[in-house]
């Protein structure tokens, strides 16, 4: 009975994140201002106002030379339309003295400054200059090859939203508005351990029975990418006494503790049992295959969030990406975008229970009618962990599905988009 009350269905953002709120304080950790360099991965703490027009200044998108349109009316490569061609060129980087009246025409780099009085600049390859003459074998229209000051981003504008985890195109737009830094949340801190006797950190020998541990350093590799800081705590024998010390010290300086393995039913896993001592678990259980044991709770002693996750790589992929992103979004100030599985054809049949939403890995193709394909990799098993690297993302099969033909349109969310 209670392990039903704990057992959380619906697993979409909302529904996590109203669990995470009701039960742990998932408020951002402070603000700090960083140069705009290191602000890539991190979440904005502030809105960022544009306090320039971009383009700055009108400006020419081609090499040509600017005119005013209407002395190219009627230009074409029989019947040239000839304007006088002034001596000068405007450079980039230099404001132009010369006005331009129609009948004339002024050389203009790529990024030079429209000169007062042109409105259009006909590019080079369709123009013939000789003896200060111009032969202009194409009309051009007001604006052609010209970007006008504001039109990619006006004074006052807010260009980037507080919330948002800066990409690199974020951080060029930064640069682009002449910003050199900004506010962002500070990073949540989270602890990470793996459990399991017979888990040996990778780079020694390795006894007949033991397995090299790749959950710790999958999820490093995840967390570095969602704006939170990894702090790694090693590994942890299958043993209760340890896993309680160990969890409860890792539970003082840090937002959350993360651990992998341990959280199942079997009699060497102490996990969900020694947070239940501990602390509080909020749920355990998530209708999602692979990765259903999870243990989500919080930890009293210090109010840190704790995450127990499966042990098998693929279960801990699958989870990380449906309990703890959303998790971390929330203790790193984040508003998270909602995924958007794209619609792709799936090539093969499957059979599914109602009521669990399931994760297919997939690698996708092209097929001879164009369609983009998604084919499901043929070792399903939740520990084969080169099924995450031979496939390009998950098909997300609903609740309410049961099954699966070849042909079928599934949702496709892409590794890149997952984490
Ligand atoms: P458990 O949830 O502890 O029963 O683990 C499920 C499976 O995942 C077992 O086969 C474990 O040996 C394996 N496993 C657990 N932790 C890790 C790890 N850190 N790296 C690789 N495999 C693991
Ligand atoms: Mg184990």
């Amino acid at each position: 009975m209670r392990d039903q009350e704990q057992f959380l269905h619906v697993l979409d953002r909302d529904e996590a994140e109203r669990r995470f709120r009701a039960a742990i304080d998932v408020t951002p950790r402070g603000t700090e201002h960083v140069p705009v360099d290191a602000a890539l991965g991190r979440v904005l703490a502030a809105d960022v106002v544009s306090s320039v027009d971009v383009p700055s200044f009108d400006r020419s998108n081609v090499d040509g030379f600017a005119v005013v349109s209407d002395s190219t009316y009627g230009a074409s490569e029989e019947e040239p339309r000839v304007v006088r061609l002034s001596g000068e060129t405007i450079h980039t980087g230099v404001v132009p003295s010369t006005e331009i009246v129609s009948g004339e025409a002024i050389s203009i780099a790529t990024g030079g400054m429209m000169p007062r009085g042109a409105d259009a600049v006909v590019m080079v390859e369709h123009a013939d200059a000789r003896d200060g003459e111009l032969r202009i074998a194409r009309a051009v229209t007001p604006g052609s090859g010209v970007s006008f000051a504001g039109t990619d981003i006006t004074t006052g504008e807010t260009v980037l939203r507080r919330g948002q985890l800066l990409t690199s195109r974020d951080t060029g737009v930064l640069a682009a508005i002449g910003i050199s830094s900004v506010d962002v949340w500070r990073k949540p801190v989270i602890a990470i351990l793996s459990t399991g006797d017979e888990i040996i950190e990778p780079g020694g020998a390795r006894p007949a029975a033991a397995l090299f541990d790749a959950n710790r350093y999958l999820l490093e590799g995840l967390l570095s990418r969602v704006g939170a800081q990894a702090s790694d705590l090693g590994i942890l024998p299958d043993d209760p006494a340890r896993l309680i010390e160990a969890i409860s010290a890792a539970a003082a300086g840090h937002d959350l503790v993360l651990t992998s393995g341990g959280v199942s039913t079997g009699e060497a896993d102490h996990v969900r049992q020694a947070v239940e001592s501990i602390g509080r678990l909020v749920f355990w259980r998530v209708a999602v295959k692979p990765g259903r044991p999870v243990a989500m709770g919080v930890i009293l002693k210090g109010g840190a969030a704790f995450v127990g996750l499966p042990g098998n790589p693929v279960a801990v992929f699958v989870t990380f990406a449906r309990v703890v992103r959303p998790l971390i979004a929330c203790l790193a100030g984040e508003t998270a975008a909602p995924l958007v599985p794209l619609p792709v054809r799936a090539t093969f049949p499957y059979r599914k229970r109602k009521g669990r939403r399931e994760y297919v890995r997939v690698a996708l193709h092209r097929a001879a009618d164009g369609v983009i394909e998604a084919a499901k990799h043929p070792q399903d098993g939740a520990g084969v962990i080169t099924s995450l690297t031979e496939t390009d993302g998950l098909v997300e099969l609903l609740e309410d599905t049961t099954r699966i033909e070849p042909g079928d349109s599934v949702g496709f969310l892409s590794y890149a988009a997952l984490t």
